[in-house]
């Protein structure tokens, strides 16, 4: 992509209203545009990261086994008078009337939907277990929408709800998606630790909350250090077999945020393995049995021929709020330092004179040898101040600069920086083409 015909509104100065780095920088960067309290346009910068998040949970959701679809945003509200949730949901549902004076609402979340869905084409325990999913935008009306795309009114959630005849396969489709959970967070770069959550009613303890730590986190949650330091299960974990060892992994040490935090049981712990700190809840897991399909008469036959209700689990990420807990996780006093998997483009290709013999030449040559080779390249052609450019450059935060000026290009030398380390060096337009290769391909 050319930056003269790209789309970056890049901010000078900091917007007042931003109380957080994440959303300052995602305003600055030009990544959104707030169109009412919490409701936010994604500018093209924006969009693209949540594209490639978007990615990397669905890949992650195929793998568990979870199929996608696309429920409506808009739904109707008798499905939650089925469920008792129409009355009981309150201020934070968005209620609408249409012209048959029909009582409609924007979808905070899709229980009833999915179960409508499945008890419309499902009878038999031979179609289960089942995991199906999407990924769309809710509206929560909040009281206090901040932090921008952290806390907003309308914001995009991928969310599954798992099928299975009982309690048993129920656990075992909660712990797929645990670990799920677990890759599609390390792929992203971050660490998100799973941390006991309320059950409600269903007690038990099949409901967890990804958090990842942050000192601007709305959480206050509580762990045991060796949480930090657990690996990721590996690509190839074979989700077919029995995962309680790598959950039990997860689960057994200490970890809860506020609401079920045990003051005792987390003092027991040595002094130096106790971490207490804030976090973003990035991710919710949940196994609420059979109160939904109870309800809305979501039944399977049994190899036995009886009828049962049937096990459900819901499980939600928060594919907004990722932009701004991964850029809290990852910036500097320059702007943002995208890790690889996410970054809206690989390299920022700066020109430093266009249109000059030296320069030109060489840009044109890289920017398709970087296209072809699969990179994306957002190539700073545009007749900007040198400073302005690299300014611009920190602030976006892709992993790799290059830049091209007429003083090193006389030794046939680029300038290649990396983001995060800072480090430069110079190499020739081979040789950068190489290194970055290397390092941007797996
Ligand atoms: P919170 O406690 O932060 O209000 P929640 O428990 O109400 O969230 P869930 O119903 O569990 O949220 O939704 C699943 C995921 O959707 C959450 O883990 C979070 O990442 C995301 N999410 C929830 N509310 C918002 C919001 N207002 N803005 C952005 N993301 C949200
Ligand atoms: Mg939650």
């Amino acid at each position: 992509m050319r930056l003269s015909r790209y789309f970056l509104p890049i901010l000078k100065e900091t917007p007042k209203e931003a109380e957080i780095v994440s959303h300052r920088l995602m305003l600055r960067a030009g990544m959104i545009r707030q169109q009412s309290a919490g409701i936010y346009s994604w500018l093209p910068l924006g969009l693209k990261v949540l594209r490639k998040i978007e990615r990397i949970v669905e890949e992650e959701q195929a793998r568990a086994g979870a199929i996608q679809l696309l429920m409506p945003t808009i739904q109707s509200a008798d499905l939650w008078r089925e469920s008792g949730r129409y009355d009981a949901y309150g201020k934070e549902m968005l209620r609408i009337t249409d012209r048959h004076e029909r009582d409609m609402l924007f979808g905070p979340t899709n229980e009833e939907m999915i179960t409508d869905i499945f008890r419309g084409y499902v009878r038999s325990y031979k179609d289960l277990p089942l995991n199906l999913y999407h990924i769309q935008w809710k509206f929560r009306d909040e009281v206090r929408p901040r932090f921008g795309v952290m806390r907003g009114r309308e914001f995009l959630m991928k969310d599954a709800y798992s099928f299975d005849l009982d309690k048993e396969s129920a656990r075992h489709a909660y712990n797929r998606m645990f670990v799920a959970y677990l890759r599609t967070f390390a792929r992203m770069g971050l660490k998100a630790i799973p941390m006991k959550a309320d059950t409600g009613p269903i007690g038990g303890d099949m409901s967890h909350e990804f958090i990842i730590l942050a000192d601007t986190g709305e959480s206050e949650v509580f762990c045991d250090k060796s949480l930090l330091e657990l690996p990721t299960p590996a690509e190839d974990t074979d989700f077919s077999s029995d995962l309680t060892p790598i959950v039990t992994e997860w689960t057994t040490p200490y970890a809860a945020t506020d609401e079920m935090h045990d003051e005792a049981a987390f003092g027991a712990l040595a002094e130096d393995t106790r971490v207490s700190a804030r976090g973003i809840e990035v991710g919710h897991i949940f196994y609420f049995g059979t109160k939904y399909s109870d309800a809305m008469g979501a039944k399977v036959a049994t190899a036995e021929g009886t009828e049962v209700p049937v096990h459900m689990g819901s499980y939600g990420v928060g594919v907004s709020r990722l932009l701004g807990a991964l850029i809290e996780a990852n910036h500097d006093e320059n702007g943002i330092v995208w890790p690889k998997s996410v970054a809206p483009f690989h390299v920022g290709l700066v020109n430093l004179k266009p249109g000059d013999d030296l320069t030109d030449p060489v840009c044109e040559d890289l920017y398709a040898k970087f296209e072809a080779a699969g990179i994306e390249v957002l190539y700073d052609d545009t007749d900007t101040r040198a400073g302005a450019k690299f300014a611009t450059m920190d602030l976006i935060g892709l992993p790799f600069q290059v830049v091209a000026g007429p003083r090193g290009l006389k030794d046939g030398l680029l300038e290649v920086k990396d983001r995060a380390t800072g480090e430069k060096e110079m190499l020739s337009p081979e040789a950068t083409l190489n290194k970055l290769t290397a390092a941007l391909t797996d």
